[in-house]
């Protein structure tokens, strides 16, 4: 069995109601049980427990800590390439919009390389849209290749491949893939996946147990908050990492929190879901998952991402640049989403520090594999 012939077993509509039909005892419970299950990330995440807030981000932080320590992790990422074949309603870089394309050469890759190094950065992840022949394996097999001496861990967020090609990269140096599922919703998801390989919801949805079966040593998973209904999609999320802990027990796993804003693109996101929510959010995954890293990107605001360390988060992007050659010439019209957090890597690490934290900018070898 993989996490499709899971999925494909449970309702939308019925999970959704479920959550919505928590009430202040079920939160309770979830809050004073020493082992959490999927009933409670439930009540964790459902509006009976907005007035726990502040209980949940005590009991978040003491449990990151007993994990974690006053640490976060820092990566910044590279966009290599623009080019997509997909039709995603939501993204600039969408097939459809008439913007440059650039693929980046060695040259430019190692020039954006030097600058994100001056920086301090050890952890790379290596973007890029979805395109078969212009960003295909091979060219990032290459890209792997060509950085791996300078980083000591080199994570992909790429178009989801198969699991021999998954191993190849694995075998060059590969670390991390982060994979979103956008949505769950599968009668849903074609709507914003109209066209391109990235309609084919259920190759997505296997996309993780490839990554799994092929041994790659981190997943990451999400959804595009503001999509759909996110607290639905949420739990999809939370079943997913509990199938694959229990299936991939190896490997380790990363939870983001992408949130679609209304100015991006133009898409008006049905969901929206606020700043108090994405608290909420963050919590209610760390006190169902003490393990699970969680990371959050320059989508966010300063001040959001300055007072969120303290609610669970582990990981951080920070200065991060996303259009391809970002760092060394600037030309905002290859965005794909404006950094709202557009604070200098120095900045944010002072940020970090301030509140008592330790930067990590390295906290993984390949020898330690
Ligand atoms: S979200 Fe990814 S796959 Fe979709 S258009 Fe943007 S870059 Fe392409």
């Amino acid at each position: 069995m993989i996490f499709r012939d899971l999925h494909k077993n449970i309702v939308w509509e019925n999970e959704k109601e479920s959550i919505y039909k928590k009430n202040e005892s079920d939160v309770e419970q979830a809050l004073k049980n020493n082992k959490r299950d999927l009933e409670d990330f439930k009540a964790l995440i459902s509006p009976a427990a907005a007035p726990y807030l502040e209980t949940m981000a005590n009991l978040s932080n003491k449990l990151t800590m007993k994990r974690f320590g006053k640490t976060v992790q820092m990566y910044i990422p590279i966009y290599l390439s623009n080019e997509c074949s997909n039709h995603c309603v939501y993204c600039g870089f969408n097939h459809a919009n008439k913007i440059d394309r650039i693929t980046l050469n060695d040259e430019q890759i190692l020039a954006e390389m030097e600058v994100v190094k001056s920086y301090g950065f050890q952890h790379v992840l290596l973007v890029t849209g979805e395109h078969k022949t212009k960003a295909g394996v091979e060219y990032l097999k290459h890209a792997i290749q060509l950085l791996k001496p300078h980083f000591s861990l080199i994570s992909l967020e790429v178009q989801p491949l198969e699991t021999e090609e998954y191993k190849i990269l694995a075998e060059e140096g590969l670390n991390t893939v982060y994979v979103y599922q956008e949505t769950y919703n599968k009668l849903n998801y074609n709507n914003y996946h109209p066209k391109g390989k990235k309609a084919d919801f259920n190759y997505r949805l296997e996309t993780p147990d490839r990554l799994g079966n092929a041994g790659v040593h981190k997943i990451g998973l999400g959804v595009l908050l503001g999509l759909e209904d996110w607290r639905t999609d949420t739990f999809f999320t939370a079943l997913h990492l509990k199938y694959l802990e229990k299936n991939y027990w190896k490997t380790k796993y990363s939870i983001s929190f992408p949130r679609l804003r209304p100015h991006e693109g133009g898409f008006v996101p049905n969901h929206n879901l606020t700043e108090r929510e994405l608290v909420q959010l963050i919590c209610a995954y760390r006190i169902f998952d003490e393990e699970v890293e969680l990371s959050i990107s320059v989508r966010e605001s300063p001040k959001f991402r300055d007072n969120c360390i303290k609610f669970g988060i582990t990981s951080m992007s920070a200065g991060s640049k996303t259009e391809p050659g970002g760092y060394t010439a600037n030309n905002k019209a290859l965005k794909q989403f404006m950094e709202d957090d557009q604070r200098t890597p120095s900045e944010i690490m002072q940020m970090i520090k301030q509140q008592g934290y330790e930067v990590v900018w390295k906290d993984w070898d390949k020898f330690l594999q």
